[in-house]
């Protein structure tokens, strides 16, 4: 297991996989475990590295992971594989915006890690999802440190897509049904629980 965390780590540097930093993943481990969550969805697997972590928090955590791109599912597929969790980890190979899932799936925990520009699309897609008390997870709140600089950026394509991290920071901190917390851990993760919930 911990060799191919490691090999996945070095994957991901050599081809340039925008996988977890070591402080983000390692929170969201702890947090798992504290708050006794047990079924997650994932929206962007990658080669598997969050969503593998994730369902090794503890002994029944499941975890469904969409992913869109089909090398990087491929690639999740043969990892899950390779450390024995095709019981704790499934992979879906879809558009997660495109995705039906049945109603009767409730998660405690909705990871969003995909395309950053459809952070609010997909938080009011998978909302519905969510278990009683479950919450809504974001990472790359920060974007290197670009979010909150956005003015500065010469890039056109930067800007604009830090500007929609910066329009979804805004979309949390205003919404009704949701309270965030917004923790400057990793590259920023932000949670997010129903106002009415008691977790
Ligand atoms: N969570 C992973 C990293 C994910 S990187 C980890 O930390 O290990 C973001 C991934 O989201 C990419 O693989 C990209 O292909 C995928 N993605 C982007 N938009 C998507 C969409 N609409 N549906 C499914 N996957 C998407
Ligand atoms: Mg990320």
């Amino acid at each position: 297991m911990k060799e191919l965390i490691l090999e996945m780590e070095k994957y991901a540097k050599d081809h340039n996989v925008p996988i977890m930093q070591n402080e983000g993943i390692a929170f969201l481990m702890r947090f798992i475990k504290a708050n006794n969550i047990k079924n997650i969805l994932e929206i962007g697997s990658a080669i598997g590295y969050s969503a593998i972590l994730m369902a090794s928090s503890d002994v029944d955590v499941k975890v469904t992971t969409i992913e869109r791109d089909e090398n990087y599912y491929m690639e999740c597929l043969k990892n899950v594989k390779k450390c024995d969790f095709d019981k704790k980890v499934s992979v879906v190979f879809q558009d997660a915006l495109e995705v039906n899932l049945s109603d009767e799936n409730k998660y405690d925990m909705i990871f969003i890690d995909a395309a950053k520009g459809q952070y609010i699309k997909f938080f009011e897609k998978f909302k519905y999802f969510l278990a009683p008390n479950g919450v809504i997870v974001t990472d790359n709140l920060k974007f290197h440190g670009y979010v909150g600089k956005s003015d500065e950026i010469e890039s056109k394509n930067l800007r604009q897509l830090v500007k929609k991290i910066e329009n979804y920071i805004e979309f949390l901190n205003n919404n009704q049904e949701f309270t965030t917390k917004i923790y400057d851990v990793g590259d920023g993760i932000s949670i997010s629980v129903r106002k009415n919930g008691n977790t």
